[in-house]
């Protein structure tokens, strides 16, 4: 899962990308307004992280422009304390929850897990497939009770094929959601980290379907 984190306070914006990297989340961050404007409508995020305070453009023009622009990816806002008017205007703008400052990033991280779960039509705060289960939580997933050792590449490719487990994921798709966006993207690293996720999960459980992508198979059943 990919994460835009706009935040102008230095302190506040690496301790957040720090936090965003541990629970698993590949995380870009835009210092300003005009930079967060231009990555939300050239690069498709998972979930976005929206201070309302920020240099050049402040964070509900943001919000505006994505919306009118057609952008549906989910939006949390940050609002200063005290700033109840800045919470209506940001849902007014299309924001999907929010944080008043300061926050614990324990609640940031819980809120960011159920946007992202209502976004792809989850209800259930674990992901299972078959005897395949994944807690986003502890960003840990285990088959048939044993528990996985996943990189956090492989990780954020088994989370995201598990968000998507109704359709084919293209390749394109896979290497939008688990890169940041200064990352050299070669999309047949795509197949080698397929392959490295198939050897510990079992190769049954990823098929290749011909010219579209992957798709997750449900094998066994849920514990
Ligand atoms: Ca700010």
């Amino acid at each position: 899962m990919r994460i835009l984190l706009v935040e102008d306070e230095p302190d506040l914006a690496r301790q957040l990308k720090g936090a965003l990297a541990d629970a698993g989340y590949v995380v870009d961050h835009a210092p300003d307004g005009e930079e967060a404007e231009f990555l939300g409508e050239t690069e498709p995020y998972d979930a976005v992280v929206l201070d309302l305070g920020l240099p050049k453009i402040d964070g509900v023009t943001v919000l505006e422009r994505w919306r009118k622009a057609g952008l549906a990816t989910p939006v949390l806002i940050l609002t200063a304390r005290g700033g109840w008017s800045d919470k209506v205007s940001g849902f007014d703008a299309g924001a999907d929850d929010y944080l008043t400052k300061p926050f614990h990033t324990e609640e940031l991280l819980a809120r960011l897990r159920a946007l992202l779960r209502r976004a792809a039509g989850h209800s259930q705060p674990q992901l299972t497939c078959g005897d395949l289960r994944l807690d986003p939580r502890a960003a840990k997933a285990s088959v048939d009770g044993e528990p996985l050792r996943l990189t956090s590449l492989e990780y954020r490719l088994l989370h995201y094929l598990m968000m998507h487990q109704d359709r084919v994921i293209s390749r394109t798709e896979l290497v939008e959601h688990l890169y940041d966006q200064d990352f050299d993207r070669d999309s047949n690293t795509i197949e080698v980290f397929v392959g490295r996720v198939r050897k510990k999960i079992g190769s049954d459980r990823i098929e290749t379907v011909r010219g579209l992508g992957y798709r997750l198979i449900a094998v066994g059943t849920a514990a």
